[in-house]
C-alpha cells in the first residue's frame, strides 16, 4: 500500500465514477480490441489493462489505487489477470471499474479453444490453461474427475455420488484425502442451491448443483477423516424420489487452484455489536442456516457492501467472543456465529458503513482464505506472538488453538504494541489468562503512553525485539507471528531477521 494524496481515496473515486464524466474517452462505446492495440496503450497518460478477457482504461484510476501507479503500470498494454489474482483477487474490479471498461479483447481463432468443448456426449474437455487439461468423465449418477496434465499421465482425484431414503438425499464426495476435517468443508444450500467446496492445499474440489428439488434449510456434514469421504446430508422438503440430483452449474465438478475460483460469499445477519474499547467493537454474525463454514486458525474473510452503488470488498479476521480462561469447556466453535473485532476508523470508508448496520441487517462474507497452517504451531516449543493495534485479531485463535491443543509448547508470549493505554483489546482477559496459564506471558507496549505508564514503551525496533523475543531453551523450536499494520510487519520481519531467525521461524499476517 502506498500514501495516497488528498483527494484520492476510495470515496473520493466511487465520487468520479457517479460523476457521469466519460473515463474511457469512448463516449460510452464499448469496443473490441485487438492485443496490438492494448499494448499501444501502455502509459501512465494513456494506460489500459486486460483483467479476464475485459480492457479497463485505467489512467483515471491510477492515482486512486492503493498499491500505487508502479504496481498497475506492470500490467500497462498488457494483460494483468494473474497480477491481479496475486494481488487483489478479492477486489471487485468489475464494480469498481465498470464506469472504466473499454470492452472486451478479439477472440483469436487459436483462444476460443481455451474455452469448454464438447469430445462426445460422455467425455467433456475443459481447457484451463495449456499445461493442465481436464476431463470430466460422465455417468448419470458418478461423475469422476480426471486431471491430465500435458496429455501424458492420469490420475483420479476426487468424484462424487449421491444417494437418496424417502427423505434424504446424500451427497457423497470421496477426496481420497487423509487428514480431511470439517474446516476444509464448505457448503452452502439456498433456495435449491447446493454449493459444496472441499480445500485441499492450493486447490479446491466443487460441487454446485442447482437441485432438482426442493430441500430444508437443515444441511448436516459428515467426515471420516480416515478415508477423506465427506458426505452432504439435506432433508426433501416433499417425500418424492428424485430422479437425478439437478442440473450442473458453474465450476460444477471441478478441481482448481483456490486462487482460480471465484470468492462465494453468504449474507450474514448481524446479530449483535459490543464495545471492546473506545473505537473497536466486536460484530457477531450468524451464518445462513444452509451453512457450513468455520473460519480456520489464522485465516481471514472477505467482508463484502454496497457503499454508494459501488461494491466494496475488505478483509477481517475473525476471533473468538472471548479468550480461552475456562480450560474445562471446549474451544467455541459453534459453528453458527462469527465474531470479527473491527476498528472504526473516523474517515474509514469500510468500518465507517460496518458502524451503521443495524442488527439484524445483513452483510456478504467470504470462504475463508489465508496461507497460516496449524501444523507451523504444531511442532514449536515457543510460540511468541507479535501484534500491533487490529494485528491482535489472528492472534486471539492461535492463542486458544497453542493454549488448549499443542502439547509441546512451553512458552507462548504475546508481544502488544499499542498508541495507548486506551486502545489495548481485551487487556483484562489477557492478564487474567497470563495469571492462570503459567505458559503465557503478556507484554503491552506503547508508543504514545500518558505519564502514568510505567510499563515499557517504543515502537517496535531491533532493541526492542532483541529484550522480548527468546527462546527458552537455546535449542528450542521457535515460531514468531506477526501482525499488524505493513509497515511494522515489515520492519519487525527485517529485525526478527537481523537477530538470527530463519524464515521458516516467522509466519507474517497479510493480506
Ligand atoms: P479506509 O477508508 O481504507 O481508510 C480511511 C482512513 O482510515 C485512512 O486514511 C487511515 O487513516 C485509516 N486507516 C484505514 N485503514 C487503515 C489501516 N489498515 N491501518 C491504519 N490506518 C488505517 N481490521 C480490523 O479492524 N479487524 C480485523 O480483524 C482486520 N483484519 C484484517 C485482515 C487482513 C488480512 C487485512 C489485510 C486487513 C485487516 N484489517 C482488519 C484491516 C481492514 O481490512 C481495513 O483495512 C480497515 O477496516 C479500514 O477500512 P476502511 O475502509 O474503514 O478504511
Ligand atoms: P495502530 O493503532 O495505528 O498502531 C498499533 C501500533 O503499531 C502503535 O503502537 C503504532 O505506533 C504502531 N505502528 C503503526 N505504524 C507503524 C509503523 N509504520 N512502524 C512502526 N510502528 C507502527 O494500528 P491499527 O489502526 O489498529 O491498525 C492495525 C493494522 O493491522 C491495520 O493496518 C490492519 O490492516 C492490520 N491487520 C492485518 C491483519 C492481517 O491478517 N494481515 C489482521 C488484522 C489487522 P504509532 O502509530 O504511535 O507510531
Amino acid at each position: 500500500q502506498v500514501p495516497l494524496k488528498p483527494g484520492r481515496s476510495l470515496m473520493d473515486w466511487i465520487r468520479l465514477t457517479k460523476s457521469g464524466k466519460d473515463l474511457t474517452g469512448l463516449k460510452g462505446r464499448l469496443i473490441e480490441v485487438t492485443e496490438d492495440e492494448l499494448s499501444k496503450h501502455n502509459k501512465k497518460e494513456d494506460c489500459w489493462i486486460c483483467i479476464r478477457g475485459f480492457v479497463y482504461n485505467v489512467t483515471p484510476y491510477m492515482e486512486y489505487h492503493p498499491g500505487g501507479e508502479d504496481e498497475l503500470m506492470k500490467a500497462a498494454g498488457a494483460d494483468g489477470t494473474d497480477l491481479f489474482d496475486q494481488v487483489h483477487r478479492w477486489v471487485n474490479y468489475e464494480s469498481m471499474l465498470k464506469e472504466c471498461l473499454v470492452g472486451r479483447m478479439a477472440v483469436k481463432p487459436v483462444a476460443a479453444l481455451k474455452g469448454l468443448f464438447t469430445c462426445s456426449h460422455k467425455i467433456l474437455g475443459l481447457v484451463n490453461n495449456w499445461n493442465e487439461v481436464y476431463f470430466l468423465k460422465c455417468s448419470p449418477n458418478f461423475v469422476s474427475f480426471l486431471p491430465c496434465v500435458s496429455g501424458i499421465f492420469w490420475h483420479v482425484t476426487e468424484s462424487y455420488d449421491w444417494f437418496q431414503t424417502d427423505s434424504l438425499i446424500t451427497v457423497v464426495i470421496y477426496t481420497k484425502q487423509k487428514d480431511m476435517n470439517a474446516d476444509l468443508v464448505i457448503v452452502d444450500c439456498q433456495d435449491k442451491q447446493l454449493r459444496g467446496e472441499i480445500i485441499m492445499d492450493d486447490h479446491s474440489y466443487l460441487v454446485n448443483i442447482d437441485l432438482d428439488h426442493a430441500v430444508s434449510e437443515d444441511v448436516a456434514v459428515n467426515i471420516a477423516e480416515k478415508v477423506g469421504k465427506v458426505e452432504i446430508i439435506l432433508n426433501k422438503k416433499d417425500n418424492v424420489h428424485w430422479k437425478m440430483l439437478g442440473q450442473p452449474c458453474e465450476g460444477h465438478n471441478t478441481f482448481i487452484k483456490r486462487t482460480d475460483r471465484g470468492l462465494f460469499y453468504r449474507k450474514c445477519k448481524l446479530v449483535s455489536k459490543t464495545e471492546v474499547t473506545h473505537d473497536t467493537k466486536l460484530f457477531c454474525l450468524m451464518l445462513p442456516k444452509g451453512t457450513h463454514l468455520r473460519v480456520p486458525t489464522g485465516q481471514h474473510v472477505y467482508l463484502k457492501h454496497i457503499i454508494a452503488g459501488t461494491e466494496v470488498v475488505k478483509p477481517y479476521t475473525p476471533v473468538l467472543p472471548f479468550l480461552p480462561l475456562d480450560f474445562q469447556e471446549p474451544p467455541c466453535h459453534d459453528g453458527v456465529h462469527i465474531y470479527l473485532m473491527i476498528k472504526i476508523y473516523s474517515h474509514g470508508l469500510f468500518t465507517q458503513a460496518l458502524d451503521h448496520l443495524q442488527i439484524g441487517d445483513y452483510i456478504s462474507v467470504s470462504n475463508p482464505e489465508g496461507s497460516f497452517k496449524k501444523s507451523q504451531v504444531q511442532t514449536s516449543e515457543d510460540l511468541l506472538l507479535l501484534a500491533g493495534g487490529t494485528g491482535f485479531t489472528p492472534m486471539v485463535k492461535l492463542l486458544n488453538f497453542a493454549l488448549t491443543e499443542v502439547s509441546c509448547l512451553r512458552t507462548v508470549k504475546l508481544i502488544f504494541f499499542n498508541k495507548t493505554e486506551n486502545d489495548i483489546l481485551w487487556r483484562n482477559q489477557l492478564e487474567q489468562l497470563a495469571l492462570k496459564d503459567e505458559r503465557f506471558e503478556v507484554q503491552f507496549i506503547l508508543s504514545q503512553p500518558s505519564k502514568d505508564w510505567v510499563g515499557k514503551q517504543g515502537k517496535i525496533s531491533s532493541s526492542l525485539l532483541s529484550e522480548f523475543v527468546k527462546r527458552s531453551r537455546r535449542d528450542s523450536k521457535v515460531l514468531i507471528c506477526i501482525c499488524g499494520p505493513v509497515p511494522f510487519t515489515e520492519q519487525g520481519v527485517q529485525y526478527l531477521k537481523d537477530l538470527g531467525y530463519s524464515q521458516e521461524e516467522i509466519h507474517a499476517f497479510t493480506a
